[in-house]
C-alpha cells in the first residue's frame, strides 16, 4: 500500500515559505537571496562576517572572467544564465556585464584541436562560438604576436562579471524586497533539534531558521564542521596581478575599470588576460599549488579595504616571474609596462572540479552551495532557489551534488591531493576518460589480483579501480573473424583504447566472458515498511512475489529521471536495489528515516552493502555450461527465468544470481559477499576455461550496452528527461498511481514528448566519437551525442543522441567531430537482438 503522500515531510511547491539564513554575502550568496525573494520567499536573512560594502571573500577581488563553454552542460547552462542575469542588472545605465566576447589561443596543434572539441561543447549547448584563423584573431585582438598563434576560438557573449557591483546591486534590491542583511557578523555555530536545522549562532544571537544555506566560498570547509559534515573543498591561492597603463591601449577605455578588447586566455601557458581601462590584468595558474587553511585567515574586520581582505594573501613575486616573460611575448605592447600590484587571491577548489550544492545527508535543512566561480554564479542560486522552492533544479545537479563523492573521496588527504590536482590541470587538454594518476587502489574489488594477472589496463572511477580491457585477450585479435575486426581510430579516440575490446566483445557474443561489477552499487531495503518505500519511490510494481526483479525508475516530482534501478526481491521484507550512485544510496536514506518517523509501524531500513558484496556478471551464450559445470542448482530457462533472482551456490559459495544482462546476453549477475569473491572467480574461470571464458572490461561493456540501446543515467539521461522522451516509458507501471512524480507525468507520453533520445550509426562505418558532440540537421545544430562507441557486432560507430522528436528514424544527421560533420543516420533501435531473444534464452 502506498502512503498518502509521494514526498514525506518533502519541499514542495505547496508548503509555506520558510525561515531561510543565507551564512556569506558573496555573489553566491546574494545572488541566492535574490532567486529566493523572486520566488515569494522573503523571510531571508543573510548572516556577513565582514561589512557589507565589500565583504572580502573571494568576489571581493574577483576580475570577472566569464568563458562560458565547458564541457559539462550543467556548468555552461549555469554560465548563460549568470551572463543573462548580469546583463539585466543594471543601475546608472550600467549593466553587471561587459560583454566584450571570449577569445580562446591555441598556440601548440594540440590545443588548436582542444579548441575544435570546445567549439563543438559551445554547438551541443547552444553558445554562438567561432574558430578562428591567428589572422581573424588579430583583427579582433590587435596587440597579439600572432607569430605564436596558429588559431583561436571566439565566443561573442562572453566577457566580464562586475562581481562585487553586482553584489552591492542585489544587496540593495533584495533590501528593499524584505531580506535582511547582517553585517560583520561571524557565524558561529548551528543550532538543531531532532536532526533538523533550527537557527544561525552568532557572538550575541541565535538567528531562528528552518533552512540554513552556507554560501562560505573557500570557509565552506569551517561552516561545514558546524554541523559535522566534511566539505570536499580546498582554498587555494592563485596570483593575479594589475600593470601599470599600457601605452598602446591609452585611451580605449573610458571607465578605470572598463575594458573594450575580448578576454583572453592563453591556457597553454596557464594565463588569461582582461583589461582594467589603460592597465592589463593577468591571471596565472602555472605556479605550484599554494594550499590555504581558512581558519587561518584573519578574521575580518571594519578594515577590510581593496589591498587587505582576508581573501588577499601576499604577493609571490618569483612564483610570477615565467608568467610575466610569457605575457610579454605574446602581448608585446606590455614590454612598455611594468606590475603595478599584484596578490595571491584564495579561492575554492575541488577534486573534480565541479561546485559543491545540496543538502546535508545526515542534517536536515543544511545546504551548501560552495566552490562555485563567479562564472556560475546566478546559475547556482537559481538551482538552489528552485530546489528549495520547488524540489527540483531545472539544470541537472549530478555534477555539483554535495553526495557525489564516496566516503573515501571525502577524507581531508584526498580532498588536499586532488583539489591541488585539479588546480594544476585546470587548463590542461584532459581526455575524457583520462584518469587520475594519483590517489590511486583506493577500492579494489576481490577480483583485483587476478585481474592484474590477466593485464588488466585499469581506469579509475568513484576510486574504484575498474578493468578497460585485458592485454591477455590481446593475443587472440589474429583469432578475430574478419567481420569483428575493429577500425583504426584517430589519435584522440585511441587514447585508453584498445583493439583488444574487440576480443572482449566477440567473445561475448559467441562464447562466455566474466564482467566485473562489483562498483555498481547496491543497496539493502528491508523492514516492514520496504515495499511501501520501493513502491511510492519508483515507476514500476515491486510489489511482485519474492524472487522478481523489477527494472525502474526513480523520479522528481516534476518527471525528470533521477535514476533508474533494479530491484530485486530476494525475501518478503528484503529487496537488494542496484543503484547508479552515493546521490541515490541518500535519496534512499533520507526517505526511509522520513517514512520511520512518520509511520514507525512501517519502519524501513536502507544498507549499502556495496564494499562487502562482489559481483561477477557471467554472459555470454556458453554462460549456461559453465554454472551448470560448478552448481548442482537448477540454472535452466526454467530454473531461473529472464529478470528473475535466486539464492544458489556455485561449487559451495552462497550466491545470489539474477537472470539480468546490461550486455544483452545469456547470464547471470552472481553476487556474494566479499569473503568469497576471490574463489567465486577461480571457480567460474577454471570451469570457463573449455568454453573459451574471457575477462572483459568496460570498454567492450560499453560498446554491447549501447548496441542493445541501453540507457546509462548520468550521460544519456539525467533530471532534465522525462522517460517518454528517453525512451524509458516501458519501465513506468500502467495504472500506478501515487509514486513520486506521477502526477507531473499525467498528460504526457512519447507522442506528446518534443525531444527523443534517438540511436545513430555512422555512416562510413570508421569515424568513432566520444560524446558531448553536436548533431546536425541541415546544418543547424539540434541536440548532442550523449554516449559513443564502436558496435563490434554490427561492425558500425554507434552513438546515442538527443534530437527533436520530428528527427526520426531513417533520417540523416551530421555529427561534429574536431570540426568535421560526419553523416550518420537515425537508426531503429536495438541494433542488436530486438526480440531479446538472446536474454531470454531458451
Ligand atoms: C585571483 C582570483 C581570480 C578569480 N578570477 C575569476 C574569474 O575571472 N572568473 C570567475 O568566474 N571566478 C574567478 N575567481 C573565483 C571567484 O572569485 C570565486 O569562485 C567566487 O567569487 C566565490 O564566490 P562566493 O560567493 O562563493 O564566495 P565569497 O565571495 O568568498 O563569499 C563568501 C562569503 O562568506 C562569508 N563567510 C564565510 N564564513 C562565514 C561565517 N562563518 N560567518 C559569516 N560569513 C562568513 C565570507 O566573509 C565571504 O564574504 C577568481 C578568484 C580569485 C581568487
Amino acid at each position: 500500500m502506498l502512503v498518502d503522500s509521494p514526498t514525506l515531510n518533502g519541499l514542495g511547491a505547496m508548503d509555506p515559505p520558510r525561515r531561510v539564513v543565507i551564512i556569506g554575502a558573496g555573489i553566491v550568496g546574494t545572488n541566492l537571496a535574490d532567486e529566493l525573494v523572486t520566488r515569494g520567499w522573503t523571510d531571508v536573512t543573510v548572516i556577513e562576517q565582514g561589512p557589507l560594502d565589500m565583504p572580502g571573500g573571494s568576489t571581493s577581488h574577483a576580475p570577472g572572467l566569464v568563458f562560458q563553454t565547458n564541457p559539462s552542460k550543467t556548468m555552461t547552462q549555469f554560465a548563460r544564465y549568470t551572463v543573462d542575469k548580469f546583463l539585466a542588472l543594471e543601475q546608472d545605465g550600467q549593466t553587471c556585464f561587459n560583454q566584450v566576447g571570449g577569445l580562446e589561443l591555441a598556440t601548440t596543434p594540440e590545443r588548436l584541436q582542444e579548441l575544435k572539441r570546445k567549439h563543438g561543447y559551445a554547438s551541443s549547448w547552444g553558445i554562438e562560438a567561432h574558430l578562428i584563423s591567428a589572422k581573424e584573431c588579430a583583427k579582433i585582438y590587435p596587440i597579439l604576436n600572432t607569430d605564436m598563434v596558429l588559431g583561436g576560438l571566439h565566443i561573442p557573449s562572453d566577457g566580464l562579471a562586475l562581481a562585487a557591483r553586482a553584489v552591492q546591486l542585489l544587496i540593495a534590491r533584495t533590501s528593499k524586497a524584505g531580506v535582511r542583511y547582517l553585517g560583520n557578523t561571524p557565524v558561529t555555530g548551528i543550532e538543531r533539534a531532532d536532526g533538523h536545522v533550527t537557527g544561525v549562532k552568532t557572538s550575541d544571537r541565535v538567528v531562528p531558521a528552518d533552512i540554513i544555506v552556507s554560501c562560505a566560498g573557500f570557509w565552506g570547509v569551517e561552516v561545514g564542521a558546524m554541523v559535522g559534515l566534511p566539505i570536499p573543498l580546498l582554498p587555494l591561492a592563485h596570483q593575479y596581478v594589475k600593470t601599470t597603463a599600457v601605452p598602446a591601449r591609452a585611451g580605449q577605455n573610458a571607465l578605470p575599470n572598463g575594458a573594450s578588447l575580448p578576454i583572453l586566455r592563453y591556457q597553454d601557458q596557464d594565463l588569461y588576460y582582461r583589461e582594467h581601462g589603460d592597465q592589463y590584468g593577468i591571471g596565472y595558474y602555472g605556479h605550484k599549488p599554494m594550499p590555504v587553511v581558512a581558519s587561518s585567515l584573519p578574521l575580518q574586520s571594519e578594515q577590510v579595504t581593496e589591498h587587505n581582505m582576508p581573501s588577499r594573501l601576499e604577493f609571490t613575486r618569483e612564483d610570477f616571474e615565467p608568467a610575466w616573460k610569457l605575457s610579454k611575448e605574446l602581448l608585446p605592447a606590455l614590454e612598455q609596462t611594468e606590475i603595478a600590484d599584484g596578490f595571491n587571491g584564495v579561492f575554492s577548489f575541488t577534486p573534480d572540479g565541479g561546485p559543491i550544492v545540496g543538502q546535508s545527508p545526515t542534517v536536515e535543512g543544511f545546504y551548501v552551495a560552495e566552490a562555485v566561480w563567479v562564472t556560475h554564479s546566478a546559475g547556482v542560486a537559481r538551482a538552489v532557489a528552485e530546489l528549495l522552492t520547488t524540489g527540483h533544479s531545472q539544470i541537472d545537479l549530478a555534477e555539483c551534488e554535495l553526495s557525489r563523492f564516496e566516503e573515501v573521496q571525502t577524507a581531508p588527504a584526498y580532498v588536499n591531493e586532488t583539489s591541488q590536482q585539479n588546480f594544476v590541470e585546470v587548463y590542461d587538454i584532459l581526455h575524457p576518460l583520462q584518469p587520475k594518476e594519483s590517489p590511486r587502489n583506493l577500492r579494489v574489488t576481490p577480483f583485483h589480483s587476478r585481474q592484474r594477472e590477466l593485464g588488466a589496463f585499469f581506469l579509475e572511477n568513484g576510486a574504484w579501480e575498474r578493468p578497460q580491457w585485458f592485454e591477455a585477450n590481446t593475443d587472440l585479435i589474429k583469432d578475430l573473424p574478419a567481420e569483428w575486426k575493429p577500425v583504426e581510430r584517430d589519435a584522440w579516440s585511441a587514447r585508453y583504447y584498445s583493439p583488444t575490446a574487440a576480443v572482449e566483445a566477440w567473445k561475448t557474443r559467441t562464447a562466455v566472458a566474466m564482467y566485473d561489477m562489483t562498483p555498481l552499487r547496491r543497496l539493502e531495503v528491508s523492514g516492514p515498511g520496504a515495499v511501501d518505500l520501493l513502491q511510492r519511490l519508483s515507476t514500476g510494481d515491486v510489489s511482485k512475489k519474492p524472487g522478481a526483479v523489477t527494472y525502474t525508475l526513480l523520479l522528481d516530482e516534476h518527471g525528470g529521471v533521477r535514476s533508474d534501478v533494479t530491484v530485486a526481491r530476494l525475501e518478503d521484507e528484503l529487496f537488494q536495489v542496484g543503484v547508479n550512485g552515493p546521490i541515490d544510496t541518500v535519496y534512499f536514506t533520507q526517505e526511509a528515516r522520513k517514512q520511520r518517523q512518520q509511520c514507525p509501524n512501517r519502519w524501513v531500513q536502507v544498507r549499502d552493502i556495496t564494499g562487502g558484496t562482489c559481483c561477477v556478471g557471467l554472459w555470454g551464450p556458453l554462460a549456461r555450461d559453465v554454472i551448470t559445470a560448478v552448481s548442482t542448482d537448477d540454472f535452466s530457462n526454467k530454473g531461473l527465468r529472464y529478470f528473475r533472482a535466486k539464492r544458489a551456490r556455485i561449487a559451495g559459495i552462497p550466491v545470489t544470481a539474477m537472470r539480468l544482462s546490461y550486455v544483452g546476453e545469456l547470464g547471470w549477475e552472481i553476487y556474494t559477499t566479499a569473503d568469497n569473491g576471490q574463489r567465486l572467480w577461480d571457480v567460474l574461470w577454471k570451469a570457463g576455461q573449455p568454453h573459451g571464458v574471457v575477462a572483459a572490461g568496460r570498454s567492450a561493456f560499453n560498446a554491447l550496452r549501447l548496441e542493445k540501446g541501453y540507457r546509462a543515467w548520468g550521460s544519456d539521461i539525467t533530471t532534465e528527461h522525462d522517460p517518454y522522451e528517453a525512451g524509458l516509458g516501458f519501465a513506468i507501471k500502467a495504472g500506478k498511481q501515487g509514486y513520486v512524480g506521477q502526477a507531473a507525468l499525467e498528460g504526457r507520453s512519447q507522442e506528446t514528448a518534443t525531444r527523443r533520445m534517438r540511436c545513430l550509426t555512422i555512416n562510413d562505418g570508421r569515424s568513432v566519437v566520444l560524446g558531448k558532440e553536436p548533431v546536425f540537421v541541415d546544418g543547424q545544430p539540434v541536440g548532442y551525442v550523449t554516449s559513443a562507441a564502436f558496435g563490434y557486432t554490427i561492425g558500425k560507430p554507434i552513438c546515442y543522441a538527443w534530437l527533436p522528436s520530428k528527427v526520426g528514424e531513417g533520417d540523416a544527421v551530421e555529427v561534429e567531430y574536431f570540426g568535421q560533420r560526419i553523416p550518420a543516420t537515425v537508426a531503429a533501435e536495438p541494433l542488436y537482438d530486438p526480440q531479446s531473444s538472446r536474454v531470454r534464452g531458451s
